[in-house]
């Protein structure tokens, strides 16, 4: 009786499933942060990332369904994964995209979900993936002028964008974020337009300098508009920035308050000022190859072990042999540099 009752009590101290070790990288940087493309198509054309014409898209069957992309999210959940991103391409044009927000947020251990967004398709979804479990929304958006609009995209639909905002606004997310993609000879004119929409919605605005992954390669240095040249003609506004508390480290942005006490805004300076020593980032792409960085030449198959039938333990096996591959830096601006193949669209932003 008494070694029935040890045994119970034994049973019940053990933890269901085991501890693993985490996903640390040979820089010893803990990777918890998964970001999840979920299509390499779109809606627009962003000259910054897609090609003008002539866009080949991965045939649908490559992409990962719904249940291959939990299931590749259940097998990480063990090892420390718990903030999770969708991304694309655009995300909103893969059907049914709040089906997946609810699957991913139904898995234990998933603590965060969030999503980036170009905002075109937005205003009829906002309030589903709000009910399936989305907490937070990154919006791109570049200009409130469409001219502008369009010579970026090259395609029409500032309004929709504009429409999409106010619905996610209306759906009452936690977080919603605008974010702006800075590039010298374009944005100039943006900053204090797109800074005033933010602070009159009470929405947080972030600049993300130009990286070189638009898949016409035409990205050159000159076009590097950088985070302090920004902040300068902000603070010409509205005077010196307040920088914010850094309640996480591994946050590549750098936040600030204005002085006026209404609202905030960040920079994101992956060119000019990297911030590699803390990423914490890992990318699946919408066809299932494991990228440890954006910048990544090398990729590692899950889809294969998704479909061949491996097992979740294959799969993490994967994905620390990619984790214990990572490089330090990306190293833009170096010698050696090269610019991947992939272009953002491709990779998942
Ligand atoms: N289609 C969605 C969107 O545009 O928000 C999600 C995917 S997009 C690739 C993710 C983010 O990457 C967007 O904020 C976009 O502006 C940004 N982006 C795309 N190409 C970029 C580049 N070459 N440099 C910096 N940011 C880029
Ligand atoms: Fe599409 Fe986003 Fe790339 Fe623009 S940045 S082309 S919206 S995937």
């Amino acid at each position: 009786m008494l070694n029935t009752m040890l045994d119970e009590l034994d049973h019940a101290l053990t933890p269901v499933t085991p501890p693993m070790p985490p996903l640390v990288d040979g820089f010893g940087r803990r990777h918890t942060n998964l970001r999840i493309s979920v299509t390499d198509r779109c809606n627009i054309r962003c000259f910054y990332c897609m090609p003008a014409e002539g866009v080949v898209f991965r045939p649908r069957e490559e992409l990962l369904t719904f249940e291959e992309i939990e299931r590749f999210v259940r097998a990480l959940v063990p090892l420390g994964i718990d903030k999770l991103r969708l991304t694309g391409g655009e995300p909103l044009v893969r059907t049914d995209l709040p089906t997946l927000v609810e699957l991913l947020a139904a898995v234990p251990g998933v603590r965060d979900i969030a999503l980036t967004t170009n905002g075109m398709l937005l205003d009829s979804q906002a309030a589903a993936l709000k009910q399936a479990g989305l907490r937070r929304l990154n919006i791109s958006l570049d200009t409130l002028r469409e001219e502008v609009f369009e010579r970026i995209t090259r395609r029409q639909g500032l309004d929709r964008v504009l429409a999409g905002i106010a619905a996610a606004q209306d759906a009452g997310f936690e977080e919603i974020r605008l974010n702006a993609v800075a590039i010298r000879g374009l944005t100039e004119e943006e900053i204090i337009p797109l800074a005033e929409f933010a602070r009159e919605r009470k929405l947080e605005l972030r600049f993300i300098e130009f990286m070189p992954l638009d898949a016409e390669h035409h990205w050159s240095n000159d076009q590097l508009l950088t985070g302090a040249d920004i902040r300068r003609v902000v603070e010409s506004r509205w005077g010196p920035l307040i920088p914010a508390p850094r309640s996480n480290p591994s946050q590549p942005a750098v936040d600030f308050q204005f002085a006026d006490g209404r609202g905030s805004i960040g920079f994101i300076n992956p060119v000019s000022e990297p911030f590699c020593g803390d990423c914490n980032r890992l990318r699946l792409t919408a066809e299932g190859q494991v990228r440890n960085c954006l910048f990544s030449t090398v990729e590692w198959d899950a889809r294969r072990v998704l479909r061949e039938g491996g097992s979740d333990d294959d799969l993490r096996a994967l994905v620390r042999e990619s984790v214990a591959a990572k490089a330090a830096a990306h190293g833009i601006g170096q010698s050696d540099f090269h610019q991947p193949e992939r272009a953002m669209y491709q990779i998942g932003g």
